[in-house]
């Protein structure tokens, strides 16, 4: 860890194959996109640094290894994990119906104060919507938590819902 971060701060990216998990974490770190879906080989991860009032905090953020079907992420992905950010693709509504599965592997391996931030993505994709925002917030209100949907391409709301996740945490760990 670098010298002159605080602290280090483990999330994990969790939702079905394709939703866009990858590119809005490439988005967050290197604010980058790919069109074509490279589906990630092993566990990788990216950090990036964000101060938070005094605090430099180093967030380590862990991106499913394309094994994102249920059972398939081993316990040790979730270990350690303060947050994660749940994605379902707004163009798909299967992607949406997985979320109630999700969250109980949440709930199973994560910390029981995880921060979860719900995400929407693809909002770029109007015309394609399965999914109503309404119902989106809907849901995380049901669950009790954040929601925003998102557009890795357009990279509308993918700071924001990352920072929103690490300023939750920074609120619970400090
Ligand atoms: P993952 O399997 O959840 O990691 O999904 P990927 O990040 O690999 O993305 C799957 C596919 O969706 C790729 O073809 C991406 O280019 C595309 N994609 C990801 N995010 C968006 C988005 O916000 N809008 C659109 N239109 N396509 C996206
Ligand atoms: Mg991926």
């Amino acid at each position: 860890m670098d010298d002159e971060c605080d602290y280090l701060l483990k999330a994990v990216m969790v939702g079905d194959s394709a939703v866009g998990k990858s590119n809005l974490l490439s988005r967050f770190a290197r604010d980058e996109f790919r069109l074509d879906s490279r589906p990630t080989i092993g566990v990788e991860f990216a950090y990036r640094n964000v101060r938070v009032r005094d605090k430099l905090i180093k967030a380590q953020i862990w991106d499913t290894a394309g094994q994102e079907r249920f059972r398939a992420i081993t316990s040790s992905y979730y270990r350690g994990a303060s947050g994660a950010m749940l994605v379902y693709d707004m163009t798909r509504r299967s992607t949406f119906e997985s979320l109630t599965r999700w969250l109980e592997e949440l709930r199973r391996f994560g910390d029981h104060d995880m921060v979860i931030v719900l995400i929407g993505n693809k909002s770029d994709l109007g015309e394609a919507r399965e999914v109503a925002e309404e119902e989106g917030r809907g849901f995380a209100e049901l669950e009790g938590i954040f929601f925003l949907e998102t557009s890795a391409l357009n990279n509308t709301n993918v700071e924001e819902a990352f920072l929103e996740m690490i300023h939750r945490i920074h609120k619970i760990t400090s």
